[in-house]
């Protein structure tokens, strides 16, 4: 006990020493600890439609690619997409802490380091299991409409939709905050530790400052309106020359770290209601652009919520999802689904195959279909899930999958039930971009927590407040409200969630024991990188490493998406032969998990992001470091 206590302290004594320069001081490539020594404080300052619209934005683009090497652990693992928030989790569960503790001590650095993808603004969704009772709990942290916000902020004076980052952009779109209410509803009811020393390693490093990571300087150099909005503007990019702050530029976040001692004092209290609570309504009421109804009221009244569980068998595991208002956990249920009743066996393609491709494209193309016109907040609209899931649905949905030849229109919605009154009949068009971050945590006893956590597009809604940014979740509702006369289901309701597609994902052996768990970033993209990545470590017995970094593939009811890879050319150019209309984006996924192999943690880190694995073998007391490793290796 002496040890694992000790653990945190001396990283809290080692790894938050660094000396800091004022805001935007530019400290170029050099090596951090060649800053060591410098003073601080008394340093000098140094579209017409929404899809068409975010074409070529990439709000979360990839930046590099890091090399990665997967981690085995025995007594305990975190993963996470900043090495500095994966090594304060990984303290945390050096001393004892549960996986909620760990999860929610990465988070909350996530909210200082990796401020461009999620945070105490944004919503989530998380879903732990108890290895003492064997039980599974799914929580909603999704933000919800304010209640005398309207939908219309995305329209434009002629009728026509806005171009996407200008409806993003401002206070409409920022919905109801749930990360932290949630995080206090999983610590009631899985924490070990207390609520508010979870907060200190990121207060330190909040006050002190953290270098800016190669993947965040990039995203910044590239934000649109980021720069004009205050306070972000002038946190993130030296107001003198206009120019992102460079890799290596300390960054201090004094007002994060005023607003973290009070919600670790306070508890979510103190943001849900009181100073705090009035600074986000009042940023949002008065945002320079597009100002939103956001209310007191409405942050007063958020509730978190255990929703049920959503799992499905496949072959010879249980696989659960996140429910609704999340797309997630259904749509990569289904997809799997269809392949085990596809007649064509993805077991007998090889990886990377036209065939292998074909199959999991084709099963995608349906389950999205579904997935586009009924999925939404089930405490506003009745989904047909139990049907969609159903073993006789699938087989039935399976049969009409087409490989003679590639389809050249969407696939239409199948017909679960044949109570359809309250669906709607078109597919929703609300568009989602990437960014958001996946954690995953396995603590000393076993249990395992894993959440994906979102502020939507990168850098949210650009309102900073307290030190971090608020989300734009709410541009994640169907842009339209209704088509032919029928409502569509994912529409903009006020107090309503809007739809995500955030997927944490677990996997259960027959055992009854926990196999994978995983999750990802990347807008609607998130189903298909879940999903290729459990198919391949379950039916292509691929390490959960190497199903991470193999190029991804996935069909979201339209083109054959194939990630630009040039050892897939062969492929995409097979399948361009064969009708198929073939697109090669990059992909920025950020697929993190850890697969359990004979009593061991194996981590999975997405060499597409900068994430790390940390177990007891290679968790590091010395921030500095870490820090240092993660700019000078890119
Ligand atoms: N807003 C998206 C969702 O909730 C996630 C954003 C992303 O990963 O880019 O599904």
């Amino acid at each position: 006990m002496t040890a694992r206590s000790g653990t945190l302290s001396s990283l809290l004594r080692a790894g938050f020493g660094l000396i800091v320069l004022g805001g935007g001081s530019m400290l170029g490539g050099l090596a951090l600890q060649a800053l060591l020594g410098v003073p601080g404080d008394d340093m000098p300052n140094q579209a017409p439609s929404p899809n068409s619209a975010i074409e070529g934005i990439a709000p979360e683009a990839l930046i590099s690619r890091s090399e990665t090497k997967a981690v085995t652990a025995q007594d305990y693992m975190m993963v996470a997409a900043h090495p500095v928030a994966a090594q304060i989790g990984a303290a945390i569960l050096d001393d004892g802490g549960s996986a909620v503790d760990a999860i929610i001590a990465a988070q909350i650095a996530l909210t200082l380091v990796e401020p461009q993808s999620s945070g105490i603004g944004g919503g989530g969704f998380l879903l732990v299991w108890d290895a003492e009772t064997g039980g599974l709990t799914s929580y909603d942290g999704r933000e919800t409409a304010p209640a005398l916000g309207s939908g219309d902020y995305v329209m434009q004076q002629d009728g026509a939709f806005r171009p996407f980052m200008e409806a993003v952009t401002g206070g409409a779109s920022v919905g109801v905050p749930g990360l932290l209410r949630m995080l206090e509803l999983a610590h009631q009811d899985h924490g070990t530790l207390p609520w508010g020393p979870l907060f200190t390693p990121t207060i330190q490093l909040a006050e002190n400052g953290f270098p800016i990571s190669p993947r965040l300087n990039g995203l910044l150099q590239n934000a649109p309106y980021l720069k004009d909005m205050e306070p972000a503007g002038s946190y993130f990019y030296d107001t003198a020359t206009g120019a992102a702050h460079p890799v290596g530029t300390i960054l201090r976040n004094p007002d994060l770290a005023r607003s973290l001692q009070a919600i670790a004092t306070g508890g979510a209290d103190a943001f849900y209601t009181g100073p705090l609570a009035e600074e986000i309504v009042s940023a949002v009421q008065n945002a320079s652009r597009n100002p939103g109804a956001l209310s007191l009221t409405d942050l007063a009244n958020y509730s978190a919520k255990r929703r049920d569980n959503l799992c499905l068998t496949y072959r010879v595991y249980q696989v659960c999802g996140m429910a609704p208002p999340s797309s997630g956990g259904s749509t990569v249920l289904q997809i799997l689904g269809l392949m085990e009743n596809s007649d064509r066996d993805i077991r007998q393609a090889e990886p990377h195959s036209t065939d292998g491709i074909q199959i999991f494209g084709e099963a995608m193309r349906l389950a999205f279909a579904d997935r586009d016109r009924f999925l939404a907040d089930t405490d506003f609209v009745s989904v047909p899930l139990k049907e969609m899931l159903s073993p006789a649905y699938l087989v039935r949905r399976a049969r009409t999958m087409d490989f003679s030849h590639a389809p050249k229109v969407p696939r239409e919605a199948g017909n679960p039930t044949n109570d359809q009154a309250f669906l709607p009949d078109i597919l929703d068009d609300s568009p989602e971009l990437p960014s958001t971050s996946h954690l995953v945590a396995v603590d000393r006893t076993g249990s395992v927590a894993t959440m994906t956590s979102s502020i939507e597009t990168g850098f949210g809604s650009r309102v900073m407040v307290g030190g971090f940014l608020l989300n734009n979740q709410l541009t994640d509702f169907a842009w339209s409200d209704v088509k032919g006369g029928l409502p569509i289901a994912n529409r903009y309701e006020p107090n309503k969630r809007p739809r995500s597609s955030m997927a944490p994902t677990l996997v259960f052996g027959p055992d009854g024991q926990p196999r994978l768990a995983l999750g990802s970033p990347g807008g609607s993209r998130i189903i298909g990188y879940v999903a290729k990545t459990v198919m391949a470590v379950l039916d292509w017995d691929m390490s959960l490493q190497r199903a991470i970094e193999t190029p991804h593939f996935q069909n979201r009811n339209g083109a054959m998406e194939i990630e630009e890879a040039p050892n897939l050319d062969g492929i995409a150019a097979t399948l361009t032969a064969r009708g198929y209309d073939i697109q090669r984006p990059a992909m920025a996924s950020g697929l993190h998990g850890v697969e359990f192999i004979g009593g061991q943690y194996i981590s999975g880190v997405d060499p597409r992001r900068e994430g790390l694995a940390v177990g007891e073998a290679n968790l590091s007391p010395n921030l500095d470091q870490v820090f240092e490793t993660l700019i000078t290796k890119h």
